[in-house]
């Protein structure tokens, strides 16, 4: 069977599970008899419910996130940007350290470049250590590119290439995923549920034990991956054999996941920053340079892929990804991956994107323009998989 073929089986369903190792995956028991897949409302999958097509370019470098500090304009800016796919789940870890370092010298003022969501929450993270902070973005929410994520707890994500780390970053990259892990649990609950956890599916022909072979072969990029140094902190998985679960395939893996339901978490963490005496402004910076012009004297820089053009910063390669937004569906709160097409119901829409055939998938692509085509064939694989079934729910 070649590659391909192992891939459109579904095997990259192991990779869209984040965190969740092949190895971790496939050594897990089959499901206990009291823990059945509930029901599962069939994803209306017509490209005629398509309400929007986005496109974001994950901000990779592959030596992980730059969190030093250096004196720019006369001002000390502390970098915090380059989190690949995983922005959103390093980010309050990531701000940790980059506040640390700002508030070195306890100044009472910090400014913060960029409002997406390393910049919320770096900004959020020093009031809370004390300072009186204004943000200057060029771009707010929801036209920041984090605003078009998937949502989904994947912490090693494109984060880094394994051979091009420094020794201590696995340790850093722990520490960041913890610090994060703990924060984003104390918005689970919340109204509006910005935070919540779901069931993730990966959907497969292929017997348990050639899924890990298959997922092996979408992996030729060398991405550096840390699963099995928070197995403590993330949920086991199950695999469902035929005539136990619902679906199509042959075998269902199911993990349980944390989905950031961005729009609303977006506007939450941004209400925080206001009620705490934050200032927002809309301001855009060419060169270094121009960060001499702010009154504050330190500066976090927590601009993206933008750093790459403001800071010239050639090792920022853009990591291309598209998503078709299939209308919200009531009681859709489950996610899966079947051949290379991943979904996730959010509250705010459905989440529908083709990962490609391996992680070579959109590497070094800047191309922001929405691709129809590609958002209708993803749509019509999901049809096909719902297609002639009854389902529960
Ligand atoms: C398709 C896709 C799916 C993803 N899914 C996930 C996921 O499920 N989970 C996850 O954790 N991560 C995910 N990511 C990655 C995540 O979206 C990014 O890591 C994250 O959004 C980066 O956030 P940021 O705040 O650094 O950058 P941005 O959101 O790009 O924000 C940058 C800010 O800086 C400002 N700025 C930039 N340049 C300048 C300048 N010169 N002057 C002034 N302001 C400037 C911008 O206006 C903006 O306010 C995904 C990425 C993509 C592309």
């Amino acid at each position: 069977m070649d590659r391909r073929h192992f891939i459109r089986q579904g095997a990259l369903g192991l990779a869209a599970a984040g965190l969740a190792r092949p190895s971790d995956l496939l050594a897990q028991a089959t499901q206990p008899i009291f823990d059945p897949i509930g029901p599962i409302v069939p994803v209306r999958a017509l490209p005629d419910r398509i309400f929007r097509i986005t496109v974001c370019l994950r901000p990779f470098r592959a030596t992980g996130p730059r969190l030093d500090s250096e004196q720019v304009a006369r001002k000390l800016v502390v970098h915090n940007y380059g989190h690949g796919g995983s922005g959103w789940s390093l980010s309050w870890g990531s701000a940790t350290i980059a506040v640390g370092k700002a508030m070195a010298n306890s100044p009472k003022e910090i400014a913060v470049i960029g409002a997406g969501a390393l910049g919320l929450t770096a900004a959020l993270t020093a009031q809370r250590a004390g300072a009186k902070v204004t943000i200057y973005a060029k771009e707010r929410f929801p036209h920041v590119r984090s605003a078009r994520a998937t949502g989904s707890w994947t912490p090693d994500s494109r984060v880094a290439m394994a051979n091009a780390v420094r020794p201590d970053f696995a340790a850093a990259w722990s520490g960041m995923t913890r610090d994060s892990y703990a924060m984003w649990q104390s918005y689970v609950g919340l109204p509006g549920d910005p935070i919540e956890w779901n069931d993730r599916y990966t959907l497969s022909d292929l017997p348990p034990d050639q899924m890990r072979a298959a997922y092996r072969a979408t992996e030729v990029m060398g991405f550096a991956h840390y699963g099995e140094q928070v197995a403590d902190i993330t949920p086991r998985s199950q695999i469902f054999e035929p005539g136990t679960h619902p679906f199509a395939t042959r075998c269902a893996l199911r993990n349980s996941q944390m989905m950031f339901n961005v729009a609303n978490l977006a506007h939450l963490l941004t209400a925080d920053f206001l009620a705490a005496g934050g200032r927002i402004e809309t301001a855009e910076f060419h060169h270094p340079s121009d960060l001499g012009r702010l009154k504050e004297k330190v500066i976090i820089n927590c601009t993206g892929y933008g750093a790459r053009a403001l800071f010239r910063d050639e090792s920022g390669v853009p990591v291309r990804g598209q998503i078709a937004w299939l209308l919200p569906q009531a009681g859709l709160n489950y996610g899966f991956v079947y051949k290379t097409v991943s979904v996730l119901g959010r509250r705010d829409g459905i989440v529908v994107q083709d990962l490609g055939i391996d992680d070579r998938f959109g590497f070094n692509e800047a191309n922001e323009t929405p691709d129809r085509a590609a958002a209708d064939a993803s749509v019509r694989t999901i049809a096909e998989l719902f297609a002639g079934r009854a389902f529960a729910g």
